[in-house]
């Protein structure tokens, strides 16, 4: 059976969607406006049964637009947060780069020195062999004029993180149901969604 109404519907079961929930339970919780239990998450499938699912779960600091770095420093803390329930191994990161993206690389090093974001930039591809070769003896790619070491960041195993998520999400009293498909939103007369079309019927929201 699925409820008839939910004051928060989220549809998606990925990170977005947990995220949201995650914040939006936690907020209600602070504010004393309600709780977990007034969020209800709906995903077609499963638990990052999309683009969360199959994504490199690479995380790192290393996006070419600039109002990307402190948007992604903010995001490797929240990984940092709990590496245990988040699965993440806080390897670092290292972009090793042909002369064609020295340039660009160097720029994003630049920036991340801007917000004090722990790298190291390498130049050169005496000084590249020179630093990769400390890190693995065996070292011998070909070409190689610049390097960026990340410090913070590394990867995580998506679906034990996920996991670990929706976890945290249902100890706050979110729910969540999986093999519901929202087929459409219902609007009330000032256009405002009040509900979800689902192939299991309709759930009223807020
Ligand atoms: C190949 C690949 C590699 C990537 N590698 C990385 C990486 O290394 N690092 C990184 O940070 N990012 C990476 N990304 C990007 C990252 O995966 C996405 O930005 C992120 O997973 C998007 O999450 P999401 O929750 O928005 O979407 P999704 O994970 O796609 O979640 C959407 C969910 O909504 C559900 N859904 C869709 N329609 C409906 C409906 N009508 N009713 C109910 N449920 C519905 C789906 O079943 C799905 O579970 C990669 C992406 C891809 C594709």
């Amino acid at each position: 059976m699925i409820p008839v109404s939910s004051k928060y519907v989220v549809v998606g079961a990925g990170i977005h969607g947990l995220s949201t929930a995650f914040h939006l339970a936690q907020r209600l919780q602070n504010k004393g406006g309600g709780s977990g239990r007034d969020i209800l998450i709906l995903d077609k499938a499963g638990l990052c049964a999309g683009a969360t699912g199959i994504a490199c779960g690479v995380i790192r600091n290393n996006y070419y637009q600039p109002a990307m770095r402190e948007l992604m420093a903010h995001s490797v803390k929240v990984w940092e947060s709990d590496p245990q329930a988040y699965s993440y191994h806080p390897v670092g990161y290292m972009q090793i780069s042909c002369e064609d993206m020295r340039e660009d690389v160097a720029a994003i090093h630049q920036q991340q020195q801007a917000i004090g974001y722990d790298s190291v930039f390498v130049e050169g591809a005496a000084a590249s062999e020179g630093y990769m070769k400390t890190l693995f003896s065996d070292w011998r790619a070909q070409g190689i004029t610049s390097v960026l070491h990340e410090k913070p960041g590394g990867y995580a195993n998506n679906s034990k993180a996920m996991l670990g998520l929706a976890a945290k999400v249902e100890a706050l009293g979110v729910r969540i149901l999986t093999g519901v498909e929202v087929m459409g939103v219902d609007r009330d007369a000032a256009g405002a969604v009040s509900g979800v079309d689902t192939d299991r019927g309709k759930i009223a929201c807020g």
